[in-house]
């Protein structure tokens, strides 16, 4: 059941993050949002308030450790506990390696991995003492296999669906779920910070042709947390009928 669940997501600023707040809000859950853009959070926030929903906004950027802590201590301080981490926040600045975009490749290893270990360490203490909770890592299907220009990304979404594996059989007797989404393409910002123009270009044409809108996001991540707690949803691969 999502009603009455506290859920913390981070990257709630846009695409599937906002449109999972939205969706899950709508349900009944009380929605804690992260991400840098505190503007945008904090709109979200009072529109899902105006809709009757429970909401608050604390800017977080996932690199830094102290944000995801303070995320996750201000959803227990105001809810009075965690349900859910939704570890969505992510980057894909797409390039072939000889370009050696080397500051993008730490972006995405500080954000996509890094990241996604941040919240895990802020949340299990709390869940492990509540003897139940439910972590649902970003992945991609790009974490399965390697496109033009994907390999730091794909390196940092394959090692989120090894952690949550690792993590989902270390957790298996503490009543604490996990569950992988890897998304096809859905059309977000996502692409908007790619700084090679021309992978930029390419993958905007791609994706403005097959990709699903980030409600597709919401409501495959409603059926996860929806299961009831003895069933652990354990991936949920997912692309556009029209993608190859
Ligand atoms: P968006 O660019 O629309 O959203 C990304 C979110 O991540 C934003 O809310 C952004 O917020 C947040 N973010 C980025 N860096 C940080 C940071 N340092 N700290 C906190 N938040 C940060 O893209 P999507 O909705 O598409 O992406 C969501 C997830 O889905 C990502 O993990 C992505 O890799 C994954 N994914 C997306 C696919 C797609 O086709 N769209 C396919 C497969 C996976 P802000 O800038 O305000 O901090």
């Amino acid at each position: 059941m999502i009603k009455d669940k506290v859920i913390v997501i981070t990257g709630a600023s846009s695409g599937m993050g906002a449109a999972a707040a939205r969706h899950l809000a709508a349900e009944g859950a009380s929605v804690v949002l992260g991400a840098r853009r505190s503007d945008r959070i904090e709109a979200l926030a009072a529109e899902i308030a105006a809709a009757g929903g429970k909401a608050i906004a604390v800017t977080t950027d996932v690199t830094r450790r102290g944000d995801l802590d303070a995320l996750v201590e201000a959803a227990v301080k105001t809810y009075g506990r965690i349900d859910v981490l939704i570890n969505n926040a992510g980057i894909m600045p797409l390039s072939p390696l000889d370009r050696l975009k080397v500051d993008e490749w730490d972006r995405m290893i500080d954000v996509n991995l890094k990241g996604v270990l941040y919240g895990v360490a802020a949340a299990l203490p709390y869940m492990q003492a509540q003897k139940s909770g439910h972590i649902i890592n970003l992945s991609s299907v790009a974490g399965h296999k390697i496109f033009g220009g994907s390999a730091v990304y794909s390196a940092t979404k394959s090692g989120v669906r090894v952690i949550s594996e690792g993590l989902r059989q270390e957790m298996a007797s503490h009543n604490i779920r996990v569950t992988i989404i890897s998304p096809g393409a859905v059309r977000t910002e996502l692409l908007e910070h790619i700084s090679e123009k021309d992978i930029q270009k390419a993958n905007q044409d791609y994706v403005g042709q097959v990709g699903v809108p980030a409600e597709t996001f919401s409501r495959l991540v409603a059926f996860a947390i929806n299961e009831p707690e003895d069933v652990g949803i354990n991936e949920i691969l997912f692309r556009p009928t029209a993608q190859e």
